[in-house]
Formats: C-alpha cells, structure tokens, sequence
C-alpha cells in the first residue's frame, strides 16, 4: 500500500470523463488499497480515482462518514466500479469541500437520499442506499468520474472567487 499524490484542480485528469472498467485486475485491486490508504491518510470521505491521475470509473466512499464534520470511530472503506446512481430523493444544502481543491468549502445544493449501484472489486454487483452527508459524498465522487467539480454547482461569480482562492492558496503553499 501506498499513499498517491492528488492531482489538484488545475490538473487535465480531472476535467476527463472517466473511461468504464472492462476487467478486474490486480492493478485495480492495488489501486484500490492505495487509494482507500491514501483517503485515509487525507481525512476524506472519498476519493476518486482521477484525483489520483487514473481516468477510470473507481471510487473509495468511507462508510463510516455517518455526519458533517465529524471524524469516523471506525473506517469502513467501501470500493464501487463503474457506480451509477439510480435514483434521487429530495434536497439538502451542505457544505463541500474536495480534495483537489485544499482549503475551498461551499454550500451546494445535493439529492439527500440516494441509490447507487456498480460493481465490487470482487466483481459482484453492488447496490446500496445512503443518506445525508453519505449522499453528498457519492454525488460529489460520481460528478469526479464525469470530469466535474463541486464548484461547477455554483454560480460563475462565486465559482471565479473561489478559483481565486484557490490559487491563492497555491502559490503560498507550492
Ligand atoms: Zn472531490
């Protein structure tokens, strides 16, 4: 296992859509460990796995996110292939962050109850629901896959003060 780098915002990786996996292989299943430690290791609740600078349909969610702003007792890191959410109830507004955008939070309007599906790295179909905080977090990973940031929610106006930010934030911290 390893920690990988994240590619910040500014990265090309992370305005592609993500390309469907075909097959499992030990590679994904390294990447999968490698991503999750690195999740871990970045206090997220997910991670996609273009942040790390690979275009496929991978994410890490860490289940064990039950509220906003509040650390996991136990992680329990889940890998979804090819996820696809399948249905969406209702509105929350939150606040986001990301992991490619250090240090920039805003609020963004989400679904609050969703259904995902995909496949696992076992290469079962998976299926789960979520709620809440979890729900942001699967919204925010699967807009990652489509080349999307969560700032893309936001207006033009606030989306270019944010990127000023971040920039900002970039150049005191290279
Ligand atoms: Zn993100």
């Amino acid at each position: 296992m390893a920690i990988l780098p994240i590619r910040n915002c500014l990265d090309p990786v992370l305005r592609k859509k993500c390309d469907l996996i075909q097959n499992i292989n030990q590679g994904l299943v390294d990447l999968s460990d490698d991503m999750i430690e690195t999740m871990f290791d970045s206090y997220g609740v997910g991670l996609a796995a273009n942040q790390v600078g690979i275009s496929e349909r991978l994410i890490a969610v860490d289940l064990g996110f039950k509220k906003e702003n509040e650390k996991p007792e136990k992680h329990e890191p889940l890998i979804i292939l090819n996820p696809e959410i399948t249905s969406m109830e209702e509105e929350q507004m939150g606040q986001e962050g990301c992991l490619s955008i250090p240090e920039i939070f805003a609020d963004v309007k989400r679904a609050k109850r969703i259904e995902v599906k995909g496949v696992g790295l076992d290469g079962n179909d998976l299926r789960l629901e979520a709620e809440g905080y979890l729900a942001r977090a699967f919204q925010h990973e699967l807009d990652h896959l489509e080349g999307k940031l969560f700032w893309d929610m936001l207006g033009k106006v606030k989306r270019d003060i944010l990127k000023r930010k971040f920039k900002k934030w970039l150049k005191e911290n290279e």
